[in-house]
């Protein structure tokens, strides 16, 4: 069955085995020499686990080098069954699934599968065992279950690297009585350096210097049985996921610790894609900019401007002063819709108002302030549409009516009064009437200034009445007026906005007024302070991901003598790859549980230690997502790790 030709194997040169020629077709074969004298290395060249070697092994006639790698994958899996030196068994699970693991491999429905590793557990005694964590058995019992996993895929030849080294000889003698049954159908190869197991039954070879001969041969020539059926190994997704499952609950500790680890680095992505981190940042700015109150973005666009140092630089005299008229007309309908500008407010053209509200008030008289409309914020309501006849009342005058906003928003009001002319600051005597404007909110028209103390003061006028552009074109009509060249005031959205639109004015011609040098203190902090944010962001992010992927390789690095394990049961590259993936997947789906549970917790948490957090079901989506991906990632890891193993360097052989 098995034929060996001229067999030379060197190692960095060194000829281990050096022109082997020797022919075994059953029974049991013993290869006997002492330590160091190639064994094992013949071993491995006739299971096809070593195909780097001179000469032919011919099995069944045909030589192993002609095989492809998916034959030579098919011939270890079908026809070998390889009893290794210190079992090679994986100790965190059962006897059961170490035996079954191999037939995960093979297309049995998993009745065949679970039937099949009953049998064989009760062929060799073992059955009581067969829930029994591996790492629980005596010596005895474990060669037992190795030799089962040999037995179970029924193939040709059995391989045995020292089976009874590591036993008591009570052990040895229960072994070999098994080999020895096993021997009546099969070819069984016994590698030892114990001349005691040895019998008249068995053929008996000395390897030595390299070489080998037969020290005995057997009279009754026995010819193992040709199996019928061959399978290629392959590991469905099914059985990817139970043994995914079997590790996950083996290793219950390791995964959960990793969960813990990836819930945890999850966790800080999060913070960085949830922008809370810069966010934070953004909360000092909003900070900023409310300690400077909402009249911080209001650019003033004025008809006329007094510039100082018009004569001589003589700034200290009022004279010094020049006057300049500045023609705004056309830009009132250029920003009046600016989508930029959160409100739009034109110079009050009327003075001198006697008011009626419907069926609330009638003709009371509005006191004079003599000031331009200020508006320090809306309290009730809406402002007024622009190209709707509504109006915006200032909360004095109802306060001073005794009445609510409630009272008024959604009436009625009819206005009369006359020009207002702001040259002189005096109302002229052209009579003005608007008729039925709705009202539609009460501002605040609180104006706050420096007084000559260098204190703070504030004003609020009776008279602050926000028009929209309807209604002042329909008093400039009444005035015979075809210009609205009015002063107006825009309150900008956000700050970031200010300075292009001042930029725009200048471009134009024209001076604005507001707290510009205010304004750009303020972004040159917000700048400094989100730069510095964003790379605290970016090392957290850079941290939390090495942390996962340095957790991954230590995991694979640990593992590596169990894929090793795998491997040597005929595990592919590709199957360790779907294992490596679905326990991952696994581990994300426990973190991912942990993570939805511990929420709220980790928010808490991380708000008092950062004082920044990730939460609502926005947040816990992404982190769902980040932990998968990180998941993927880790299991790809792995299995580029398991892939890449060294059979031979990560088994011990313990004869060294
Ligand atoms: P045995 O099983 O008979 O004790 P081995 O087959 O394990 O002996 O080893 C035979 C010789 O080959 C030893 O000298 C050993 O050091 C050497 N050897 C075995 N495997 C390797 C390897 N992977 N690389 C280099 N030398 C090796
Ligand atoms: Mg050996």
């Amino acid at each position: 069955m098995l034929v060996l030709k001229n067999i030379v194997k060197k190692f960095n040169e060194v000829k281990v085995l050096n022109n082997i020629n020797v022919e075994f077709n059953g029974g049991i074969n013993f290869i006997l020499g002492p330590s160091g004298s190639g064994k094992s290395t013949l071993l491995k060249l006739i299971s096809g686990i070593d195909n780097e070697f001179e000469g032919e092994i011919f099995f069944k006639g045909e030589s192993l080098k002609s095989y492809s790698k998916s034959q030579l994958d098919s011939y270890y899996y079908n026809s070998v069954g390889f009893i290794w030196q210190n079992f090679q068994l994986l100790n965190h699970l059962s006897v059961k699934d170490n035996v079954k693991l191999v037939l995960e491999l093979s297309n049995l429905s998993e009745d065949e599968k679970n039937k099949q590793v009953k049998i064989i557990l009760n062929r060799l005694g073992i059955i009581k065992l067969a829930n029994s964590k591996v790492a629980k058995l005596s010596g005895g019992e474990k060669q037992r279950v190795a030799i089962a996993r040999a037995l179970v895929k029924n193939p040709e030849i059995i391989i045995a690297d020292e089976p009874t080294g590591a036993l008591d000889s009570k052990s040895s003698q229960v072994i070999m009585s098994i080999l020895r049954k096993i021997a009546k159908e099969k070819l069984v190869i016994v590698v030892t350096h114990d001349k005691s197991l040895v019998d008249n039954e068995s053929n008996s070879f000395l390897l030595k210097d390299g070489r080998i001969e037969a020290i005995f041969k057997s009279t009754t020539d026995k010819v193992a049985n040709i199996k019928k059926s061959v399978m290629r190994p392959k590991l469905s997704l099914r059985s990817a996921v139970s043994q995914g499952f079997k590790n996950f609950k083996g290793l219950g500790i390791k995964f959960v610790l990793t969960s813990l680890i990836l819930v945890m680095s999850s966790y800080f992505l999060l913070l960085n894609f949830s922008g809370s981190i810069v966010n934070e940042q953004q909360g000092i700015l909003d900070k900023l900019i409310s300690e400077k109150g909402d009249k911080l973005r209001d650019i003033i666009v004025p008809t006329n401007v007094i510039s100082a140092g018009g004569t001589g630089g003589d700034n200290s005299s009022s004279g010094g002063n020049v006057d300049i008229k500045q023609d705004v007309s056309s830009l009132i309908d250029k920003y009046m819709n600016d989508p930029r500008i959160e409100h739009f407010i034109v110079g009050q053209p009327v003075g001198e108002m006697n008011i009626s509200i419907d069926g609330i008030k009638n003709n009371y008289k509005v006191e004079n302030s003599n000031n331009y409309p200020s508006m320090e914020k809306l309290v009730y309501g809406a402002m007024p549409k622009q190209n709707k006849r509504e109006v915006a009342l200032p909360k004095l005058l109802i306060e001073n009516l005794k009445l609510k906003p409630e009272d008024v928003v959604g009436k009625k009001i009819s206005i009369k009064g006359s020009e207002y002319d702001w040259a002189s600051g005096q109302p002229v005597q052209k009579k003005v009437v608007i008729d039925n404007l709705t009202i539609v909110g009460i501002i605040d028209s609180t104006l706050k200034y420096d007084d000559a103390n260098g204190g703070y003061s504030s004003f609020e006028a009776e008279d602050s009445f926000i028009y929209s552009m309807e209604v002042v074109k329909e008093v400039k009509k009444q005035l015979n007026s075809s210009t609205t060249n009015l002063t107006f005031d825009m309150r900008v959205k956000e700050v970031k906005d200010i300075m292009p639109i001042v930029e725009e004015l200048n471009k134009a011609g024209i001076t604005p007024m507001g707290q510009f040098e205010s304004v750009k203190d303020i972004l040159k902090i917000s700048n400094t302070t989100s730069e510095q944010s964003s790379s605290i962001a970016g090392i957290i992010a850079i941290v939390a991901i090495v942390v996962t992927l340095v957790v991954a390789l230590i995991n694979a690095y640990l593992r590596k003598s169990e894929y090793a394990i795998l491997k040597i049961n005929g595990y592919s590259n590709k199957g360790l790859f779907e294992l490596s993936i679905v326990e991952y997947l696994l581990t994300s789906l426990l973190s991912i549980i942990i993570f939805i549970v511990a929420s709220p917790a980790i928010n808490n948490f991380s708000n008092k230690l950062f004082k920044v957090s990730a939460s609502g079901a926005e947040s816990i989506k992404i982190g769902i997502f980040i932990i998968l991906v990180q998941g993927i990632i880790m299991g790809i890891i792995s299995s580029l790790i398991s892939s890449n193993i060294k059979v031979k360097n990560n088994l011990s052989t313990g004869d060294r």
